[in-house]
């Protein structure tokens, strides 16, 4: 029934404020009676001492009756509630202005006058009632001293009224009536503040609740309209919530996006490595075949072409395996690099030197425009070496014969940046994005020796170093492939 948080909240207030204001009217009803008689005791504390003063009530140990007649006159035209009784020393009563019959005790308890002549308690203290054996009453007294010797005690009964009931009691009392409407008042503004501000604050959490089950719903991949109001500048915990939950779940579904991508970047890859895979291995298999089978009819020639078909074959699945291998080595999060200082220009003089040859049977002029200037770098060296490979490696094979490939250095305070340059075919602007990605390779050089994965290899190894690898290049001109590296120190 009470399921919502809202809910919840405004009757726990309402029945708090409930609780808090009843006692409060209760505790106060309870007491005004009290206060009335303590302010009743306390107005007439020296009344029955004067008219004591004034009047010689007891003549030679004898009541005198003249004069109690006129206190009784004059106290009850002042206030007819008042008694006034006079006592023996030992609270026998002597005489009383309440009419014969009333009078139902013939004797008063003196403990309560000592104690209101002694001050000893706090106001109200209530004496005997004559008229009423049940109920007592607030009280004046005084005692009565004649030659010296106390004779008995002026005993004066203040009244007021005993209230039947609370309602009797509200009745009679404006100011009561008042002050209990004051606090129905305070009661209904307290509640009414209370719903508003609990509202407000319940809607905040149900927008935030709502806006959770609707993500739920979404399988947690589409983002949530109106979390934007949580930007966590109010400070409250609830705005804390909000912004949390907000980042939270743009995060899941930037890695749920991720993770879809991811896979089927992984189906494409093993599409692509069983076909890569497949097309060597069925040529291998068939010449093998052929050799196997027709080995008799074929001649030497013949034979020798066939194995030499076949060991290209086998050349290039080796190829693709291992840089297979290796990318998939180098993607993997714990790949340990060996950072190490070392010379740019030996490095490239030694890589270019490795391809002279190749680039000589191409026609190909191969140039290093090596700088006398220290060019120390901090990396892995065996990772920038493959790098270097691969980017002249295919600047060679992307160029036509009588091209050049040339391989500088640009050196700024910070970083020493590699460039590569040839005067090849050049890659089409809507192929540039492409290159990195595996297994990309541009339409034209499909049927040239080629993996696809050469450049994914020396990107990955570039990211590794916290660098990457940029490409200029116009059609027919040529490319340029350049990698910055931070300086480093022996
Ligand atoms: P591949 O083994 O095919 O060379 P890479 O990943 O090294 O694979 O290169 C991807 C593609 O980028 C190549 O197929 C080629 O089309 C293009 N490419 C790379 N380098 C050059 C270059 N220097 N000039 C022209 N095209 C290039």
């Amino acid at each position: 029934m009470f399921k919502r948080l809202s809910t919840k909240l405004i009757v726990t207030l309402f029945g708090l404020l409930l609780l808090m204001s009843a006692s409060f009217i209760a505790f106060a009803l309870w007491m005004a009676p009290m206060f009335l008689e303590e302010l009743n005791q306390k107005l007439n504390l020296d009344l029955a001492q004067n008219i004591v003063k004034e009047k010689h009530l007891m003549l030679d140990t004898q009541v005198n009756h003249d004069a109690m007649q006129t206190v009784f006159m004059g106290l009850m035209l002042v206030n007819p509630a008042i008694e006034v009784y006079l006592t023996d020393p030992q609270g026998n009563l002597l005489a009383y202005s309440a009419p014969k019959g009333v009078v139902k005790r013939q004797r008063i308890d003196l403990e309560p006058i000592r104690c209101f002549l002694e001050k000893k308690e706090h106001f109200p203290v209530l004496g005997n009632d004559p008229r009423d054996l049940t109920r007592d009453k607030v009280f004046s007294a005084a005692p009565i001293y004649e030659k010296q010797k106390l004779q008995g005690y002026l005993y004066i009964v203040l009244g007021g009224q005993a209230y039947d009931s609370v309602v009797a009691l509200l009745q009679s009392s404006y100011i009561l009536r008042l002050w209990t409407a004051a606090v129905v008042v305070s009661l209904l503004v307290a509640l009414i503040a209370g719903f508003l501000v609990l509202r407000h604050i319940s809607r905040r959490v149900q927008l935030l609740a709502g806006s959770m089950e609707r993500f739920k719903q979404s399988d947690f991949q589409q983002s949530i309209e109106h979390l934007d109001r949580f930007d966590g500048r109010r400070g409250d915990e609830i705005d804390q919530l909000g912004s949390t939950f907000r980042e939270m779940s743009e995060r899941i579904i930037h890695q749920v996006k991720l993770l879809q991508h991811n896979d089927a970047s992984r189906r494409e890859m093993v599409a692509n490595v069983s076909h890569d895979l497949r097309t060597p291995l069925a040529s291998l298999q068939g010449y093998l075949e052929t050799l196997m089978l027709k080995a008799e009819q074929l001649s030497d020639e013949q034979r020798h072409e066939y194995i030499d078909i076949a060991y290209k074959h086998s050349e290039r699945l080796r190829k693709l395996v291992s840089e297979l291998f290796e990318l998939s080595t180098l993607e993997n999060q714990d790949a340990r690099l060996h950072f190490e200082p070392f010379s740019m220009s030996e490095l490239v003089q030694d890589v270019c030197q490795k391809f002279r040859l190749e680039a000589e049977k191409k026609g190909l002029q191969l140039s290093t425009a090596i700088t006398t200037q220290p060019t120390f770098v901090s990396a892995d060296i065996g990772l920038i070496q493959r790098v270097l490979e691969n980017l002249i490696e295919n600047a060679i094979k992307y160029t036509p014969d009588g091209g050049q490939v040339a391989v500088s250095l640009i050196i700024a305070s910070k970083t020493i940046t590699t460039q590569i340059t040839d005067t090849g075919q050049g890659i089409a602007a809507e192929d540039i994005p492409h290159i990195f990605e595996r297994f990309y390779r541009v339409e034209k050089h499909r049927n040239l020796d080629g993996t696809g994965l050469g450049l994914a290899i020396a990107k990955r190894i570039m990211q590794l170093h916290n660098s990457s690898i940029d490409v200029q290049s116009r059609l027919n001109l040529g490319t340029t492939f350049s990698f910055p590296l931070p300086c480093g120190h022996i």
